[in-house]
């Protein structure tokens, strides 16, 4: 089978958009799975000739009305179950956040392999507000724009290496 990745991270910080940037410019098969009814959450990806199949958590139609935390929670316990390799989702305009922590929490006591991604970073120069996201202890941010498309190969290069 396939390796599975899996995107997280609260709401807004840019996950849908990275999904799409992701398996738009590499895809290989795309198609819904049955019981899926909202957005297009499961995709083939590939890249460097390594293939994957990439979720985005936050696509999961919740069952009731939970709160955006417990619903948070869901998605990152899904995320350790399934993934072969966790692509954290935080937003580097908006600074680290109480639920980024929470989240980062969760998915380091988990032991699995986890990327961090600081996303909306869309000017070349990094700067210097994404060092506090160090404080998760989750290793080294990688800097990325879902939306401009930068840092996207490197961000790949990374998740294809723990394969
Ligand atoms: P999700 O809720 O995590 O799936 O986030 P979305 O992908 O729906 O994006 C939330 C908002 O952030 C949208 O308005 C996007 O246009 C915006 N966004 C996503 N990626 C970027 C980025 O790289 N830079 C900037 N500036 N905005 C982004
Ligand atoms: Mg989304």
């Amino acid at each position: 089978d396939r390796p599975i990745v899996c995107i997280v991270g609260r709401p807004n910080v840019g996950k849908s958009t990275l999904f799409n940037k992701i398996v738009g410019k590499r895809i290989a098969i795309t198609e819904d799975k049955p019981g899926v009814t909202r957005d297009r959450i499961y995709a083939e990806a590939e890249w460097l000739n390594k293939y994957f199949t990439l979720i985005d958590t936050g696509g999961l139609e919740p069952e009731n009305e939970d709160t955006i935390m417990s619903n948070i929670k869901k998605q990152a316990e899904i995320a350790i179950d399934t993934a072969d390799v966790i692509l954290f989702v935080v937003d580097g305009l908006d600074g680290l956040t109480s639920t980024d922590r929470e989240i980062g929490n969760i998915l380091r006591k988990s032991g699995k392999e986890v990327l961090l991604a600081c996303n909306k970073i869309d000017t070349p120069k990094t700067p210097n507000e994404i060092f506090e996201f160090y404080e998760l202890g989750l290793g080294d941010p990688i800097v990325i724009s879902g939306e401009q498309g930068l840092g996207i190969g490197d961000l790949l290069d990374e998740i294809v290496e723990h394969f």
